[in-house]
């Protein structure tokens, strides 16, 4: 089908881009990548009147340092983020993650700061983020706010983003030194996760000293799964306590029932992919 007419504009600044957003009120939608937006336009499930392209605002691409954490641009391309050296050597979850992101084209339009606002619960990007403690930096008239990535997916599809507002950049604390596995289940090559468990470690002298896991497609928003990170902290990073903790994964879950996966069996998959994704990044 072909999109509802709109107007198009393209910003040079992020400024600007906010200006021409808040002036036009709710019937404007900004696009970053494409990969998401274009098939929405296209099924009219969205007809904006305009559409704001953030491709011309350098500003918005890039990772660099600042201290303890990493800053990767809104518009930075899952491609980017993917060869990125900071990113495999200070945030090695996030980069492990995009690899498994659709195909070649798609991580070289789509967007990880589009990936995050889009948020969809199945997207690959949202557990990681949440369990790397990643800020959202957002931009809108009264200037930035930062949100919490815990505070900012807040249902299937939504976020904290309030209308006007454009998602400018990400901070990562860096992990450095840890290690980390993105255990993804799929049925086909290159598609959204049926379930998928994002772990990031540090091993110690042989015991875990730090956990972070978060679950993909368990609920309408990523899960922290909490209590199996509690299970793992202090314990020797065995395949039994491993096994023993991943027990824990599907607590506090809701996950969706569709035709890939029933509650039960997504259940019951958080907690064996669980399992693998910690082992393997404990190198256990
Ligand atoms: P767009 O499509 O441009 O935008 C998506 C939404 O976010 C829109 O509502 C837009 O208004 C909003 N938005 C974008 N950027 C900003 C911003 N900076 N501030 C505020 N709002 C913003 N994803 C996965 O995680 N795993 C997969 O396996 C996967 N497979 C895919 C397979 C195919 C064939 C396709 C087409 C897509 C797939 N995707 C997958 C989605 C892909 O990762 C997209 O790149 C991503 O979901 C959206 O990024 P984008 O830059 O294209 O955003």
């Amino acid at each position: 089908m072909i999109p509802s007419a709109f107007d198009y504009v393209a910003p040079s600044s992020v400024d600007e881009a906010v200006r021409v957003l808040s002036e036009a009120g709710e019937d404007a939608k900004v696009i970053a990548g494409g990969q998401s937006l274009l098939p929405v336009l296209r099924m009219r499930l969205a007809a904006p009147t305009m559409v704001v392209d953030l491709g011309k605002i350098a500003a918005l691409r890039g990772v660099r340092e600042d201290g303890d954490a990493l800053v990767i641009g809104a518009m930075t391309t899952h491609y980017d983020v993917q060869r990125d050296q900071l990113v495999r050597e200070h945030a090695g979850l996030l980069a492990l993650a995009t690899d498994t992101v659709a195909d070649p084209q798609v991580r070289h339009r789509g967007t990880f700061g589009g990936s995050l606002a889009h948020a969809d619960p199945a997207g690959d990007l949202l557990a990681p983020a949440l369990a790397l403690d990643a800020e959202m930096v957002v931009r809108g008239m009264d200037g930035n706010r930062t949100v919490p990535a815990a505070e900012f997916f807040t249902d299937f599809f939504t976020t904290a983003l309030r209308q006007g507002e454009i998602l400018v950049e990400v901070r990562i604390p860096k992990t450095t030194g840890w290690s980390a596995h993105y255990e993804k289940f799929n049925r086909v090559a290159q598609a959204w996760s049926i379930v998928a468990v994002a772990a990031t470690v540090r091993v110690d002298g042989g015991t875990i000293a730090e956990a972070r896991v978060g679950l993909t497609n368990m609920a309408s928003t990523p899960v922290r799964a909490t209590a199996v990170e509690q299970a793992l902290v202090g314990q020797p990073a065995s395949a039994e306590t491993i096994r023993a903790a991943a027990a824990h994964a599907a607590e506090g879950t809701s996950p969706p029932a569709d035709g890939n996966a029933d509650v039960a069996y997504r259940q019951h998959l958080a907690q064996v992919l669980t399992s693998r994704a910690v082992a393997t990044a404990a190198g256990v």
